[in-house]
Order: C-alpha cells, then sequence, then structure tokens
C-alpha cells in the first residue's frame, strides 16, 4: 500500500461499532469487574485501560496509526512536542551519560539539553549531523545521537543513513525529531534511527488546533523502557481530545504535505529573484523558509508589512506564519547558541501553509516594496 492510502486504511483499535474514527473516550479512570481483574491489568497481564495519564483508547488510537506509519513496534503518547523530547532524553540517559545533537536544534530543544547539564547530562554539539562530525564528537560517554532531520530553523538536513551507521556500530541510541519532516517525507526508523519524536501539533495534526507529540520506538525493547521509565511518572500524557485531533491530522497529512512544499518551493523561488539567492534558504524538502533581511530592523519592517501572512510562533499550520527566531524563540539562547544555530539577527522563518502560492508571492512582494522605502530592502 503506498502512504496515502495507508493513511486511511487504519482500524481504531477497540472499536466495535464500525465507526470509522475512534470515539473521543472523554473519561480519568475505567472500572472493572474485580478487584484482581485491575491488579492484572496495572501488571500488564490483561489487555485494557486504568487511568488515561497511563493509557485511553483514543491516544492510543494514535499512537498506533502514527507507529504503523513510521514502520515502528508502537509509540507513546505526550502532552506537547517538549514532553516527547524530555521523555527521550530522560528516558534514555543518566547522570554522566553525554549525547550529540545538532547545533541547529529546535530553541525549546536547546533550552532543555541546558537544564540537563545541571543533571550531569552533557550535550555536544555538532554543526552538521553527518558521519565526520559526530564520530569526532563521540567519547566512551556518549549514549546517545539526537538530531532533527531539517533543522528549524537552520533547514540543515542530516545524513540519517551515516549517523545511523554510527550509531549502530557503537551500540548506541540514534533518536530523530522528525517535526518538520514527517512520515509523509522521510521515515527515520527505515533508515537506522532508534526512535522517533514529533511535535505532532505541528503538522501532523495540522491546523494549529493543539498541543501534542509522540514518540514512535522501533523495537519494543525502548518501547518497554519508554513506557515504564520516568514518562509513567511524569505525568505529561496527552489529553484524548487532543490525540484525536492528531488523529485525524494524519489522515490527510500526505496531501497537507504536498501542498504546503510546493508552495514553499514556488515562494522560495519568488523570494530569490526578490532578495538574490544567498538570502533565502529553502532546503528543497519541506514548507520552512529562512529569509534574511539585512538587519532586525529590516526584518521586523517586513514582516509588519504582510497582510496575509500571519506573524506567530509556530510550523505546519494550514495558515502561513512568520517569525522573527532571535527575538523569540532564541531569546534564552547566548550569542554563541545562535550563530552555531544559524539563527542571525535579521532571520525571519517562514512556515508555509496551504493558500494559493500566488497570493503568498504577492504579500511578500508588496511587503517587500514598501519595506524598501526607506528600509533599503
Ligand atoms: C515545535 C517543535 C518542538 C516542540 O513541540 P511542542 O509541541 O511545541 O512542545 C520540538 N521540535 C521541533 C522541531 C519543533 O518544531
Amino acid at each position: 500500500m503506498k502512504f496515502s492510502t495507508q493513511l486511511l486504511q487504519g482500524k481504531p483499535p477497540f472499536e466495535p461499532t464500525g465507526a470509522t474514527l475512534p470515539p473521543i473516550y472523554q473519561v480519568s479512570a475505567f472500572a472493572h469487574e474485580s478487584a484482581e481483574q485491575l491488579e492484572n491489568v496495572f501488571a500488564n497481564k490483561a489487555p485494557g485501560f486504568a487511568y488515561t495519564r497511563l493509557q485511553n483508547p483514543t491516544i492510543l488510537a494514535f499512537e498506533q496509526r502514527i507507529a504503523q506509519l513510521e514502520g515502528g513496534a508502537g509509540a507513546v503518547a505526550c502532552a506537547s512536542g517538549m514532553a516527547a523530547v524530555a521523555s527521550v532524553l530522560l528516558g534514555f540517559l543518566s547522570q554522566g551519560d553525554e549525547l550529540i545533537a545538532c547545533a541547529g536544534l529546535f530553541g525549546g530543544t536547546l533550552e532543555l539539553l541546558g537544564h540537563l547539564e545541571r543533571f550531569g547530562i552533557h550535550t555536544r554539539f555538532a554543526k552538521q549531523m553527518n558521519l565526520e562530525q559526530v564520530l569526532a564528537l563521540l567519547t566512551d560517554r556518549t549514549k546517545l545521537i539526537f538530531t532533527e532531520y531539517i533543522s528549524n530553523p537552520a533547514l540543515e538536513v542530516a545524513d540519517l543513513e551515516g549517523l545511523a551507521e554510527l550509531a549502530a556500530r557503537r551500540g548506541i541510541l540514534l533518536a530523530v525529531d522528525s517535526t518538520t519532516a514527517t512520515p509523509a517525507l522521510v521515515r527515520p526508523l527505515a533508515l537506522g534511527a532508534h526512535l522517533v519524536v514529533h511535535s505532532s501539533s505541528k503538522y501532523i495534526t495540522g491546523n494549529g488546533s493543539a498541543i501534542s507529540g509522540v514518540v514512535v520506538a522501533l523495537r519494543l525493547r525502548e518501547l518497554q523502557t519508554l513506557r515504564q521509565g520516568i514518562w509513567h511518572s511524569m505525568g505529561a500524557c496527552l489529553a484524548p481530545q487532543n490525540a484525536w485531533l492528531a488523529y485525524i491530522g494524519l489522515e490527510t497529512l500526505a496531501l497537507r504535505m504536498e501542498r504546503a512544499a510546493a508552495n514553499a518551493a514556488a515562494l522560495a523561488q519568488a523570494l530569490r529573484k526578490t532578495y538574490g539567492p544567498q538570502r533565502v534558504n529553502y532546503p528543497g524538502v519541506g514548507a520552512i523558509i529562512t529569509l534574511r533581511a539585512g538587519s532586525r530592523a529590516n526584518a521586523f519592517a517586513l514582516m509588519n508589512r504582510l497582510r496575509l501572512v500571519k506573524i506567530a510562533t509556530n510550523i505546519g499550520d494550514v495558515r502561513t506564519l512568520a517569525i522573527h527566531p532571535a527575538s523569540t524563540i532564541y531569546r534564552e539562547a547566548n550569542a554563541a547558541q545562535k550563530q552555531a544555530a544559524g539563527v542571525f539577527d535579521d532571520l525571519i522563518r517562514v512556515s508555509v501553509g496551504l493558500e494559493d502560492a500566488e497570493n503568498l508571492i504577492a504579500d511578500f512582494q508588496q511587503a517587500a516594496g514598501e519595506a524598501s522605502n526607506g528600509n533599503g530592502l
């Protein structure tokens, strides 16, 4: 089955009525016929549900769909993408361990890695996530390689095959934050990664309606470590309603990614004509573009003149959104971190949505036209 068909062929588990979508089990606890039965559910000796923080049929339906699409043994859904990232880092790393991560990581993850230093978990950053650079940072303490496939907002594309080969050779884990790519564009587990993380708040839910996250594990071993580990005690569970929004979002993922990527390619081409190719970064995959406006003032002037494009901190929305990362998502990062992450003071990140490309191009052109009056843009 090809991908778009696969998206629509999932059958909700535990759904006896033939409903084409899983119901939203908006409930905290599940009653059982006997104390023994609840004991068995707690001990994983009997199938069933006890408490929504630990499992719920609507959440399970989403976990099974995403695990199937990524080719994993199973998934653990979380309250947010950050909860998913934290579950991986805290689930597999201990005091004294090191990880190697891309310098151009999402700002929230970068901030979290900073906090982990306090717990004795040290990160070494690679400018590019390829075999040579990561090999140079490996030590006896390295337990995990953490990379984004298309980094946000540096838009570096990681060499997943090279990293997977290295991880296999050293017996360490490769975790990929695939938020900006989604399984519509890449399936990291098939390329040798052990774990895939998504902020499903973004392209998977797809319309900017809810926050959620998920970790997919290739093997049962890591799945059990995740589910029985610190995740079990952190309380960062996904709400059933948001699991349902992610579930229905998945069904149209392929179509939306196709449209968003086509729009991004068209907009990038137009922006290159206006600003010159060296100012526009679009890696040719995904739907995020960055533009260097020349100065922070120019970036703000351009953003303020956009009429269609909204100024907001999100990606993967149906709407096109623009942000100035240096003053927002990367506020907490120091100058060296910003430099390494490719977050320049004049950088605008555009998450391209599903509007008509002509209208998006026209919006940037009118903004550039007006912005050039007095701003030299
Ligand atoms: C947004 C994002 C996250 C965090 O996800 P939330 O759902 O906002 O917590 C993690 N990684 C990447 C690449 C993201 O874009």
